[in-house]
């Protein structure tokens, strides 16, 4: 995720509107910041990593001339967060420049392609092939906004792109897979951008560019052809009555629950890792006698979950750890043979690093799960995965959590495969199911978006909640519990189902509002024996089960239906997004801010 934004003035220096426009999309998260203008013929870029003002300020990019340029605040994928990799990126003859939100998945195989024609590169993104891709192309006989369309078909994955040239200059052509851009007209000039806040100072007027758009810029306006066949597209222009403040949060009140929403996306974004990656870290783990997962917070629950799914799927053992309990719970048993998996969203938790420096210390091998490229956590493992969520604003973690779990359940198939534990159709069949998660999610999504804040009205007064669930489940149950404690502050406990005869049972009385989670499987019989016991003390229940699971409905008081056939090794991905939503809601209700929690911050980066 970053911000790109392109603008083509009928007049003026456009470099101040960029800078404008990406502060307007800080909000998206970023690393590093470049821009890039057309003027008298030539082309000047300038970008380096840090904040965006003092980038702008150091480099004196608001002085560039020019009035067509674009620019671009970066959100690290592939390579570290440093000059060279900043966009915008040039082709060898530094005649064109591209800017990119998303993740190339083919960027290798081209890459060497590329290579092997003679191109040079300056930086590791995936990015910079678009740019040698077109220049590539142009060696034929073709404009330059041919030659973009037709690089276009050779991508796989996710793009938003926009690209200036001195060959056209008075263009900027855009297009969009996945990854969003939206096209504005005002009476100074034509804009594109990832989001609408860049270009809202200057126009409402914009159209939202869909999947497989490509788009042709000038001071007068746009004209969008398909990328596929490039047959041209007619589009109205939509008023936008969005507040700047809504905008940001694309028109959600709050950015938690936008976060919720762009589950769907973000999951598919963490579906696609870099092959080479996975294979380095199932290779690691392989070789590991001992395996630990190391996290604190939220991570720490999607590797419990990991390790019901390590051992069904790989028949490995792994043991979770929180990481402030890790040096004194393990820390004397790491050794050589030791593999410890360490998972941090923002890649700086002061527990988990200290966590890993003892690893270190004693010589076991530290593998990472992070969000952040160019992290501490990135730097001091000996392999890593960036889960692909894009930044998350809202403190409390929601799909970064299903990311992490989206990357472990790769991880743990991979390794299942690698040491012969599936056969091929068990493998197979687990590898769909993983590409169908993410619409799972936008059914959960669908369904239950509106009807969960009945469900939040009929249990606002309640002073006490009890999350429970079996296998992989009681790491759902938790994750609901932690959401619900974090932003509502009500006091809940949440724990396997069956350990809550062994004390937790004790709290429960008449009307006590107990959420079972239940998917279909291996663990479905004895969580209705878990259920009757609660009803037994006169608890009320709240099932989150599969639809048309009567055992189970037939027991509830009230009843969140998932869709049919969810594996239950994957099961807490769309489980836990009825808990997410009932926490926000819940936390609306009483009139707190979602976004911002008490007491707490986002990373936690002191002992
Ligand atoms: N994959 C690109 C990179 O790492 C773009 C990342 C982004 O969306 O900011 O440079």
């Amino acid at each position: 995720m970053c911000g790109i934004f392109g603008v083509v003035l009928k007049g003026g220096r456009v470099a101040p509107l960029i800078h404008d426009g990406l502060k307007r999309l800080e909000y998206r998260g970023y690393d590093s910041v470049g821009f890039a203008t057309l003027h008298s013929g030539t082309l000047q870029v300038r970008k380096d990593a840090g904040k965006i003002d003092e980038v702008v300020r150091s480099l004196r990019m608001d002085e560039m001339e020019g009035s067509i340029g674009i620019g671009h605040t970066r959100w690290a994928t592939h390579g570290a967060p440093m000059m060279v990799n900043a966009h915008p990126h040039m082709d060898c003859d530094e005649k064109l420049a591209v800017i990119h939100n998303g993740v190339i998945e083919n960027f290798m195989e081209l890459k060497e392609e590329l290579l092997n024609k003679g191109h040079n590169f300056r930086s590791r993104t995936d990015t910079e092939i678009i740019a040698h891709l077109i220049e590539e192309e142009m060696r034929g006989d073709i404009g330059f906004g041919e030659a973009v369309l037709t690089s276009l078909r050779r991508l796989e994955g996710s793009y938003a792109i926009a690209v200036i040239s001195i060959s056209d200059p008075g263009r900027i052509y855009c297009a969009r897979y996945e990854s969003p851009l939206v096209l504005g007209v005002s009476d100074k000039g034509t804009f594109c951008a990832s989001d609408v806040p860049a270009m809202l100072p200057y126009t409402n007027q914009v159209v939202f560019l869909r999947n497989g758009e490509f788009a042709s810029l000038d001071a007068e306006g746009f004209q969008i052809r398909r990328v596929q066949d490039g047959t041209p597209v007619q589009r109205e222009l939509t008023e936008v009555t969005w507040s700047l403040e809504m905008a940001e949060k694309q028109g959600y009140p709050h950015f938690m629950l936008k976060e919720i929403y762009e589950q769907p996306s973000s999951l598919r974004g963490s579906l696609r890792l870099q092959r080479q990656y996975l294979d380095l870290l199932t290779a690691f783990l392989d070789r590991g006698e001992k395996l630990f997962l190391v996290a604190a917070g939220t991570s720490y629950h999607a590797c419990i979950a990991a390790s019901y799914m390590f051992s069904r799927l790989a028949k490995i053992t792994t043991f979770p750890a929180i990481s402030s309990e890790f040096i004194e719970q393990y820390g004397d048993s790491a050794a050589i043979d030791t593999v410890m998996l360490a998972v941090s969203q923002s890649g700086e938790t002061y527990d988990t690093l200290k966590a890993i420096d003892h690893a270190r210390m004693k010589a076991a091998t530290v593998l990472g799960i992070t969000n952040t490229v160019g992290s501490t956590l990135t730097r001091v493992s000996r392999a890593y995965i960036i889960q692909q969520s894009g930044p998350e604003i809202g403190v409390a973690a929601t799909k970064t959590f299903t990311s992490q779990l989206m990357v472990l359940a790769q991880l743990a198939l991979r390794l299942a495969r690698t040491r012969g534990k599936l056969s091929q159709d068990e493998g197979d069949d687990f590898h769909d199911h993983l590409q169908m998660v993410p619409g799972y999610v936008e059914e959960v999504l669908k369904r239950h978006g509106e009807g969960i804040k009945a469900l939040v009205e009929k249990y606002s007064r309640e002073r006490l909640f009890v999350f429970l669930g079996r296998g992989i489940s009681a790491s759902t149950a938790l994750e609901g519990r932690l959401k619900l404690l974090e932003l509502t502050y009500v006091p809940s406990l949440a724990y396997p189902a069956g350990e809550s005869k062994h004390g937790p049972i004790s709290i429960v009385e008449e009307g006590v509002p107990v959420v079972f989670l239940c998917p279909r499987g291996d663990t479905r019989k004895e969580i209705v024996g878990s259920i009757m016991e609660m009803k037994a003390r006169g608890a009320r229940i709240i099932s989150v089960c599969e639809e048309g699971d009567d055992d189970i409905i037939g027991l509830s008081d009230d009843v969140i239906e998932m869709p049919m056939g969810i594996p239950e090794a994957l099961s807490s991905i769309p489980y836990v997004v009825p808990l997410q939503l009932f926490a926000y809601y819940l936390a609306v209700q009483k009139g707190l801010d979602p976004d911002k929690p008490r007491n707490l911050a986002k990373s936690v980066t002191v002992p």
